[in-house]
């Protein structure tokens, strides 16, 4: 591992600014602390440098001018920026990623991954509501009392008097043309991603808890979970799975055709020693014969796997077979609603996701422009080094 060196600068300066609106100049405490990492401790100390450079020239704090009121175009920026933090980009990002494996990986039922999904989304777009809405100089009269009480503290100082009025409201305007498209795709983007399920509520098909996909009709094929698990040898099994139907006489089927996993290894297996105990659920996919009668009627099931799969022993590996039951029900749906369902469901999940994360870059960059304001100039703190 080469060396990390980090180098940290801390200063406090004043940072004046003249008023876009009034021309007054005034200034504020500007405190930061920033740092620069590198592999050696000259470069560590020159990113630390530039990372300060950067901070003064371009970060600003929200000080309404206390002349006449109003917050510079890039304090308004900073405000609404504020909106944008570790929480937003975590919904944004981290959520599609966590609950796609989720999902993938069957801990996660895919209905439930696409609600989850929604509603990290609806926490972002929340997120763009607010920066949508925040006008920090709507309110003047409240602004100009913000600024004396900073004036009394301290952090606070006119400099020089400016017009009586500002001439400019920065942030005041109406929501760009583009803010609003972009806020409208996130929305609808954001109503599509559990549209399978939504779908099904609108449809009214039944759900199958533990079914995957948890809805099936006539022609479709859904797979569940046996309560059996097997130690087996790189995860490697093969079985046999039968699904017999308990209320036959009423619905006029006996048996239901089924597979389960097919894995083949010889008679020589080659595995790492984490890969020797590998723990494995039975599971059996059935197929619904495509008959439109046997649509909304409820299946009494009867569901055998019988797997075998190579167990290791202290030396090498023995052929064993262990067998699942599972006794369950399945109500079915229309006619191949299950592959429709399938559909809408990663229509929803990739199509939607990738949509409203198209839409929030744009909206962030839509909703947060503003102009640069007056150039602003670094004062010396009294009595430090800056
Ligand atoms: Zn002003």
């Amino acid at each position: 591992m080469a060396t990390k060196y980090t180098s940290k600068i801390k200063f406090k300066v004043w940072k004046r600014h003249v008023c876009s609106g009034c021309g007054a100049a005034f200034r504020y405490v500007f405190e930061r602390e920033k740092e620069g990492s590198a592999s050696t401790e000259a470069a560590a100390q020159e990113a630390a440098r530039k990372a300060v450079a950067s901070a003064l020239a371009s970060e600003v704090d929200p000080h309404p001018c206390p002349h006449c009121g109003i917050y510079q175009g890039p304090m308004v920026k900073a405000l609404k920026d504020a909106n944008y933090g570790c929480l937003h980009y975590l919904a944004l990002v981290g959520a599609p990623i966590v609950l796609l494996i989720l999902a993938c990986t069957d801990v996660l039922g895919p209905a439930a991954a696409t609600w989850g999904l929604a509603g990290a989304f609806a926490l972002t777009f929340y997120g763009h509501l607010r920066a949508a809405s925040l006008k920090p100089n709507a309110d003047r009269a409240k602004n100009a009392d913000v600024a004396q009480a900073k004036v009394a503290a301290g952090v606070l100082v006119l400099d020089e008097r400016g017009r009586p009025e500002p001439e400019v409201f920065p942030g005041n305007e109406p929501m760009s043309g583009s803010a609003r498209f972009w806020l409208l795709v996130a929305l609808v983007a954001l109503l599509f991603v559990p549209a399978a399920d939504l779908g099904r509520l609108v449809q009214d098909w039944p759900a199958n808890a533990g079914w995957f996909p948890p809805v099936a009709g006539p022609g479709d094929k859904t797979y569940v979970y046996l309560p059996r698990e097997i130690d087996t040898l790189k995860g490697y099994w093969k079985g046999k799975a039968t699904v017999v139907v308990g209320n036959a006489a009423e619905v006029g089927i006996e048996e239901l055709a089924a597979t389960t996993k097919h894995d083949s290894w010889g008679s020589t297996i080659r595995a790492k020693s984490s890969e020797k105990s590998s723990k494995k659920t039975l599971w059996a996919e059935v197929a619904i014969p495509d008959d439109p009668k046997l649509a909304g009627k409820k299946l009494d099931l009867a569901i055998r796997v019988e797997a075998t799969f190579p167990h290791s022993q202290s030396s090498g590996w023995v052929e064993e077979t262990e067998v699942g039951d599972l006794t369950t029900s399945l109500v079915l749906a229309p006619p191949h609603a299950g592959a429709t369902w399938r559909i809408l469901f990663w229509a929803g999940f990739v199509g939607g996701a990738i949509a409203f994360l198209v839409a929030s870059l744009a909206l962030g960059g839509a909703l947060t422009a503003s102009d640069k304001g007056e150039p602003t100039t670094i004062v010396p703190f009294e009595g430090q080094a800056s």
